[in-house]
């Protein structure tokens, strides 16, 4: 690769060429993103039964539920992700991921347990987590397949799917009759 002398470089040589080698800054980045997003799943797993329990619907609590088992086996694919590119499994800490979470906790202290509102305040948490997951599973997707790592290209991709149904619950969820209900709640 063709470099400025004089200029610091704070990437480590490697003396290879080669852009698909081990050590390409594009592959670095793409397993610092895979570790980012692996401890944002396992921090979801501790909000959600969380945001079950604050829930006030029934079907509420139960996608949040049922997105848990999802969540579980989004972590195990990531787990074979790793191992398909021969890596052991790491967690970063994603700040997003914290933030994100802690204002799901906020709306729940913000919000009168028992209400609609609740629900409503529940659900944009919840798809605001969503939302970041797909932008995160998209790009990772993305860069699997023009890496040629294929089977991690799949992997990713089953779980953005599943980012998107979740979304997409949520959404049914909200317009089925939460809102509605919440519009006509009044404060005591
Ligand atoms: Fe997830
Ligand atoms: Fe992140
Ligand atoms: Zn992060
Ligand atoms: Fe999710």
């Amino acid at each position: 690769m063709a470099n400025n002398a004089g200029t610091t470089r704070t990437k480590k040589t490697t003396g290879k060429t080669n852009a698909k080698d081990d050590r390409s800054m594009l592959r670095e980045l793409f397993i610092d993103e895979l570790r980012d997003i692996y401890w944002a799943e396992k921090h979801i797993t501790k909000a959600l039964p969380k945001m079950a329990k604050g829930a006030t619907s029934d079907e509420l609590a139960n996608a949040f539920q049922q997105h848990l088992t999802v969540t579980e086996g989004q972590i195990e694919r990531l787990e074979q992700v790793f191992e398909l590119m021969d890596l052991t499994a790491r967690a970063k800490k994603c700040e997003a991921m914290e933030g994100l979470v802690s204002e799901g906790q906020e709306v729940m202290d913000e919000t009168e347990k028992g209400t609609a509102t609740r629900d409503a305040a529940l659900i944009i948490s919840a798809q605001k987590i969503e939302h970041y997951e797909i932008a995160a599973y998209g790009s990772l997707a993305q860069l699997a397949k023009t890496m040629g790592l294929n089977d991690v290209a799949t992997l990713l991709q089953q779980t953005l799917e599943e980012e998107k149904q979740a979304d997409e619950m949520l959404t049914q969820l909200a317009e089925s009759g939460i809102n509605i209900n919440a519009e006509g709640e009044e404060e005591e």
